[in-house]
């Protein structure tokens, strides 16, 4: 049994996944750095994005807004996060509507998934929109420290809160969660789905991480706890932001040691068996009830696409 090669040297299958790509620079270097970050915010040429919980405010295929535009949307926000500089030099911020806002004609505030599944903004907005998503939801979620239960306040450009009590420093989180598909020795991988999905969707087993936990050994829990099938070797293959509303998908292959499947009905619908002429056919259709894989913008799609593509 073979998994999956790795990729030419210098390749990176990540940064080829949707929520990757970005056409900003972070330069995490300047937001501590406060006559900098106001500079930006002053700049004529800054841009802003705006969500809304996990709405993001579009208008003429564009998910940022400049000049009078930004101005406005920026008395909108309490939250101002510095993006980073596009290739102009452009600074970019996003911001959160403290309630939903009224739209002006053209406007729309459109989901992410929807936003990537429909093509609605140009890719290069994923990334930035991504660290928008998780980090704002991040902003909601710690307003009061965890150690003493004071307020917090927001400093170094949105990338830290600081306790107004006791001083502890708290910092944005991303949670892993990996994304693995698994192999056996007569080509065929596993895939499951739980009762939530779309008719007929399979797609690639997951699960969050564990403290105190290695990347393969969660593979190794995961499968375990989902399916019954016993994983011997592990391997990590790509990664994906994933900001729904702040996770890190970690995409691995993996090699089945055992082949009797044990659903987790807790947690699945079904999980079983394809052979690689069922996954070529289940890539080629989208159609509900039929027996399709995920969307493109799911990094199991991906993993599914390179391990149906060996032969
Ligand atoms: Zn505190």
């Amino acid at each position: 049994m073979i998994l999956p090669p790795d990729p030419p040297s210098g390749f990176d299958w990540s940064s080829h996944n949707t929520y990757s790509v970005s056409l900003l620079h972070r330069h995490s270097e300047q937001r501590t750095d406060e006559t900098l970050v106001q500079r930006h915010l002053d700049d004529p040429q800054r841009r802003l994005m705006m969500l809304f919980g996990d709405r993001v405010l579009v208008r003429s295929g564009r998910a940022d807004f400049e000049g009078n535009a930004a101005s406005a949307l920026f008395q909108e926000t309490d939250t101002q996060i510095f993006l980073g500089l596009d290739p102009e030099g452009r600074p970019w911020f996003a911001g959160e509507f403290r309630s939903e806002p009224e739209l002006e004609p053209g406007e729309a505030l459109v989901d992410l998934r929807s936003l990537a599944r429909d093509a609605i903004v140009g890719s290069d907005s994923f990334g930035p929109l991504a660290q928008a998503r998780a980090t704002l939801f991040w902003h909601q979620r710690h307003r009061f420290c965890g150690v003493c239960g004071a307020p917090t306040v927001s400093i170094a450009a949105g990338y830290q809160r600081n306790c107004t009590g006791c001083g502890t420093q708290h910092f944005p989180r991303t949670d892993p969660v990996v994304i693995m598909l698994i192999q056996d020795g007569e080509d065929r991988v596993l895939l499951g789905r739980t009762p939530r999905f779309e008719a007929g969707m399979y797609t690639c087993l997951a699960g969050f991480m564990e403290p105190g936990e290695t990347v393969e050994d969660a593979v190794r829990r995961e499968t375990k706890e989902e399916s019954g099938i016993d994983v011997g070797a592990v391997r990590y293959h790509a990664s994906q932001p994933w900001p729904f509303p702040a996770n890190l998908m970690l995409g691995c292959y993996g090699e089945a040691i055992s082949t009797d499947i044990e659903v987790d009905k807790a947690e699945m619908d079904d999980c079983r068996w394809f052979s690689r002429d069922e996954v070529k056919a289940m890539l080629a259709t989208t159609e509900v009830g039929k027996l399709h894989c995920p969307p493109r913008l799911a990094v199991a799609r991906h993993l599914i696409e390179v391990w149906a593509d060996l032969k």
